[in-house]
C-alpha cells in the first residue's frame, strides 16, 4: 500500500506534487498548471485575482529582497536598488550588453571581460542567475500557497533564440530556487501547445507566432507534423514592445506642450500613455489630466504614432519567412502572444501582412506561454504521452579543422534534440593529442565565428599520420544544451565535455553573424578553397619530405634533384596564395613521386616475402 503524506502546516492530505509551467518573462512572469479535475490549463491566480508577477526584484537597505508588485513600486523611487529586465542579462558578459548599458538604471558591473555579468546593489553583487532565482522562488512560493502542496518540479520557457548559455543559466536559476527543471521549452512552441496545436498525431500545420510583449518582439515560424513541433525560423527585435508605444505617446504629448525630454513629468506622462494605449483598444478617444496638463489622444492619432513601431515588427516577420523559405500563403495559423497584441492596429496589421481573415487571439495573450508550459508539464507527468517537442538550434555548430576552417556538424535551424558525428584523423606521425575546438556561427573560417569551448583529447596511441580515427559527436539535448564527445575508434580512448561556454551571444551579434555569412559568402568560398588547397599542398610536402629522409637511397641523383626542385616550386606557389597554381604544382609533385611510392611498395613486398616460402 502506498503512503499518504499529511501536510503538517495545514493538516490536509497531501496530493502528489504537481509539475508547474513557468513563463519567466522580461517584464512579467507567471505560473500555470493543468487542473486535475477539468484537465484544463489555467494560470494560477492569487485571491487578489492577479496572475502576473512583475519580473522585478527590489533590495532594501539590509539587502533583503522583495519580488513582484511590491518591488515594481520601487522602480521610480529607488532605481539603483530595483532590478528589472534581468532576462536580458541571462548568460551574457558585460561585453555582450555594454551597448545596452544605458537601458539599465541599476549598476551592471563593467569589467570589460568575457565573464558573466554581475549586478551591484549597495555593496552586494548578484548574478542574473541569482536574481532570476529570486523571481522563481517567489513564483514557487505563490504556487505552493495557492495549491497547498509543495512545488518542486517545473517546466520553464525561454525565447526560441536563446543560446546554450542562456538556457543553462535559466536552468541554474531554477535549481537555485529549489526547482527541478524538467524541461526548458521554447516560448512559441508553448504558445502553440496552448492552442492545442500539435496534440493530434495526424495533424500537419505551419504556424507563425507573433509575440509582442512589453519590451521585446519575437517572431517564430513553427512546423507541426506527426506530433512533432519544429521551429523553422526565428526573428525579432529585443528592444521593441509596448513600452516603446508608451514612450512614443508620451513624447508626442511632451512635444505638444514643449516640455524638455528629460523632465520629471515624463514618468507621469508615460503612465498616462499606457492607460491611453489600453483604453484605445476598445474606445475611440482618451482624455486625462496630469498636473496642469490636459492630455488627449484619438485612436487615429495613436495609430499614426505607433505605426512605425508596428512596421518594424512586420519587417521581422518578413525576415523570418525568408529564412524559413516560406511565403505567407504557406502559413496556416497565426498566434498572437504578449500583452501588446491587444492593440487593434497590431491585430489588423498582422492580419493584413499574413493575408488572414482570422488570427488566434482567443486565449489571454499574457498567459498563453505559461499555459503551454503547463501542458508540457502535464505531458511530462505522463498524462499525455503522444506528444514530442522538437525545437531548433539557431546557429550552426561545428569544430575547427586544419587551416582554421569551420566544419559544421549541426547546421543552423536543425531540430533538437539532435545528434551528429564525423570522423577525423591525425596529421602528424605519432600524434598523441588533438585539440578540439567547438564553434557556433555561419562563416567558413572559425576566426569569424564564436568559440563555445575547447578541450584537449589526450592519450591517442602513437600511430602514423592519418591512421587514427577520431569520431567527434555532437549531442544537443531537448533543452538545447550541447555535449561533445571525442572517441578514438581504434583504441577506444574517449573524452567528453558538456559545453558551458563563458559567454553567450547577444541577439544583435547573432543577427550580425548571420548577415555577415550572407554578405561574405563569395569571399568565404574563395578563402576556403585557398585554405584547402594550401593544406593539401603542405600535407603533400610533409609526406614527400618524410619519404626522402627515410628512403633517399631508393632514388638516383636526377630524381632527387627533380623532386627537390618541384618541392621548392610548390612552396613558392603556397606563398603566392594562388589556389589554381597551388593545385597545379601539387599535382605535378604527385606525378613525380608516384613511381617512388610504387617502388616502395615493391620493396616492402620483397621484404615481406624474403625468407618465406610461397605455397
Ligand atoms: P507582456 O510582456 O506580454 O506581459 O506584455 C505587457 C505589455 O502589454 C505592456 O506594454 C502593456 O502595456 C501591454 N498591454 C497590456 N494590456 C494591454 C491592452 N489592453 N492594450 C494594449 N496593450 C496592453
Amino acid at each position: 500500500m502506498g503512503k499518504i503524506a499529511i501536510n503538517i502546516a495545514t493538516g490536509s492530505i497531501q496530493k502528489s506534487d504537481t509539475i508547474v509551467g513557468i513563463d519567466l518573462g522580461t517584464t512579467n512572469s507567471l505560473i500555470a498548471i493543468v487542473r486535475e479535475d477539468s484537465k484544463q490549463a489555467t494560470a494560477l491566480r492569487e485571491i487578489d485575482g492577479l496572475t502576473l508577477v512583475p519580473s522585478v526584484v527590489h533590495f532594501d537597505a539590509f539587502g533583503n529582497p522583495s519580488v513582484g508588485v511590491q518591488a515594481a513600486e520601487k522602480l521610480i523611487l529607488e532605481p539603483q536598488n530595483t532590478i528589472y529586465s534581468v532576462k536580458r542579462l541571462m548568460g551574457k558578459s558585460y561585453k555582450d550588453v555594454s551597448k545596452e548599458s544605458e537601458f539599465f538604471s541599476y549598476k551592471v558591473i563593467d569589467d570589460n571581460t568575457d565573464a558573466l555579468v554581475k549586478v551591484q546593489v549597495n555593496d552586494q553583487f548578484y548574478s542574473p542567475i541569482e536574481l532570476s532565482s529570486l523571481i522563481l522562488k517567489n513564483l514557487k512560493t505563490r504556487a505552493e500557497h495557492i495549491l497547498k502542496t509543495p512545488v518542486n518540479r517545473a517546466v520553464i520557457t525561454v525565447p526560441a533564440y536563446f543560446n546554450d548559455t542562456q538556457r543553462q543559466a535559466t536552468r541554474d536559476a531554477g535549481k537555485l530556487a529549489g526547482l527541478d527543471v524538467l524541461r526548458i521549452v521554447n516560448e512559441p512552441t508553448a504558445a502553440s501547445l496552448a492552442y492545442g496545436m500539435g496534440l493530434k498525431v495526424d495533424e500537419e500545420k505551419t504556424i507563425a507566432v507573433y509575440d509582442l510583449g512589453g519590451g521585446t518582439f519575437d517572431m517564430s515560424i513553427l512546423h507541426i507534423h506527426n506530433g512533432i513541433c519544429e521551429v523553422l525560423a526565428t526573428n525579432g527585435d529585443t528592444y521593441l514592445g509596448g513600452d516603446d508605444f508608451d514612450h512614443a505617446i508620451a513624447d508626442y504629448w511632451m512635444n505638444i506642450y514643449n516640455i524638455p525630454a528629460d523632465h520629471t513629468l515624463k514618468q507621469n506622462f508615460r503612465l498616462a500613455a499606457e492607460a491611453a494605449k489600453k483604453q484605445l483598444s476598445h474606445s475611440e478617444h482618451y482624455e486625462a489630466s496630469v498636473g496642469d496638463y490636459q492630455l488627449s489622444l484619438s485612436k487615429e492619432q495613436f495609430e499614426q504614432i505607433v505605426m512605425p513601431l508596428v512596421q518594424r515588427s512586420l519587417d521581422c516577420c518578413a525576415k523570418a519567412l525568408q529564412d524559413a523559405q516560406l511565403s505567407t500563403d504557406k502559413i496556416d495559423e497565426v498566434l498572437m502572444v504578449g500583452g501588446s497584441t491587444r492593440v487593434t492596429l497590431v491585430k489588423e496589421s498582422v492580419k493584413k501582412f499574413f493575408g488572414k481573415e482570422k488570427l488566434h487571439d482567443e486565449l489571454n495573450p499574457d498567459e498563453v506561454v505559461a499555459l503551454g508550459a503547463a501542458i508540457q508539464a502535464d505531458i511530462l507527468s505522463g498524462n499525455n504521452t503522444e506528444m514530442l517537442l522538437l525545437d531548433v538550434s539557431p546557429l550552426s555548430l561545428g569544430i575547427e579543422t586544419m587551416g582554421g576552417l569551420m566544419d559544421i556538424l549541426i547546421p543552423r535551424n536543425s531540430k533538437i534534440p539532435n545528434k551528429a558525428s564525423r570522423q577525423y584523423t591525425t596529421h602528424i606521425d605519432g600524434q598523441s593529442s588533438m585539440r578540439i575546438s567547438v564553434f557556433q556561427g555561419e562563416r567558413d573560417l572559425v576566426k569569424d565565428n564564436r568559440e563555445l569551448a575547447s578541450f584537449n583529447m589526450k592519450g591517442i596511441p602513437g600511430m602514423p599520420a592519418g591512421l587514427a580515427k577520431v569520431e567527434i559527436s555532437f549531442l544537443i539535448d531537448a533543452d538545447g544544451i550541447l555535449k561533445v564527445t571525442a572517441k578514438e575508434l581504434r583504441s577506444g580512448v574517449e573524452q567528453s565535455i558538456e559545453v558551458t561556454p563563458k559567454y553567450g551571444l547577444t541577439d544583435d551579434q547573432m543577427e550580425q553573424m548571420l548577415l555577415d555569412s550572407l554578405s561574405n559568402a563569395k569571399e568565404d568560398m574563395q578563402n576556403r578553397a585557398l585554405l584547402e588547397a594550401s593544406t593539401e599542398a603542405q600535407q603533400m610536402l610533409d609526406t614527400v619530405a618524410r619519404f626522402l629522409q627515410k628512403n633517399l637511397a631508393m632514388l638516383n641523383e636526377e630524381e632527387h634533384l627533380l623532386t627537390q626542385k618541384q618541392m621548392d616550386i610548390l612552396k613558392e606557389s603556397i606563398e603566392k596564395k594562388d589556389k589554381n597554381l597551388i593545385q597545379k604544382e601539387t599535382e605535378q609533385l604527385n606525378e613525380i613521386t608516384r613511381p617512388y611510392a610504387e617502388r616502395l611498395m615493391d620493396e616492402a613486398l620483397k621484404d615481406a616475402m624474403r625468407g618465406k616460402k610461397i605455397l
